[in-house]
């Protein structure tokens, strides 16, 4: 079998604003990847500062955290949809299918070129988050989910107890 990779896949705030979460999920059934986990979100500061943590300091990224957390958006739309999808060059196929990060440079077949735009302050409305890399995939997956929240064991597990209680947290 050919190797398996995983990736992130994150339908942002905009998505669910615009409807396009059928649509969009359409479209990513062309990579032929399957879906190990999903689940919504509503996302922290926490979690957004660790996820951007390579954005973190850049002067927007308030700005893309009032985004990212669907903030701007007002309180029905403060949530994002997460993916772990399985696959052979999960990491590619869905980044080719997304597009560029700027919608104006996305080619217009991709979903940020057909569906992205640039709102206030320059933030790149773009619909949807990938994996750039199955290592980036590695620790992206590991900070939005919890072991048993994937259907199969894709990276080492560790026992804790916390509380009495057994449970299962990466290693
Ligand atoms: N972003 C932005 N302006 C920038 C750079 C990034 O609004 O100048 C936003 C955009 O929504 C992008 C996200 O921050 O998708 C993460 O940036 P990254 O460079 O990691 O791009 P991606 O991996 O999403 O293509
Ligand atoms: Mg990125």
């Amino acid at each position: 079998m050919a190797q398996q990779e995983y990736t992130l896949v994150i339908l942002k705030p905009d998505c669910i604003v615009k409807s396009l979460t059928g649509n969009i999920l359409t479209r990513l059934s062309e990579a032929h990847l399957r879906i190990i986990g999903c689940k919504v979100v509503k996302v922290s500061r926490e979690l957004a500062e660790k996820h951007y943590s390579h954005l973190v300091n850049k002067p927007f990224f308030e700005d893309l955290y009032g985004y990212f957390s669907g903030k701007i958006y007002g309180a029905d739309y403060e949530r994002v949809i997460a993916f772990v999808y399985k696959g052979e060059d999960a990491c590619g196929r869905v980044r080719r299918i997304a597009g560029a990060t700027n919608p104006f440079e996305a080619d217009p077949t991709t979903i940020r070129g057909a569906y992205g735009r640039i709102i206030q302050n320059n933030v790149m409305e773009n619909v949807i988050h990938s994996s750039d890399s199955p290592e980036s995939a590695e620790q992206e997956i590991k900070n939005w989910f919890l072991p048993d929240e994937i259907v199969e064991d894709i990276y080492p597990v560790r026992s804790v107890v916390e509380n009495a209680v057994e449970r299962r947290r990466w290693v």
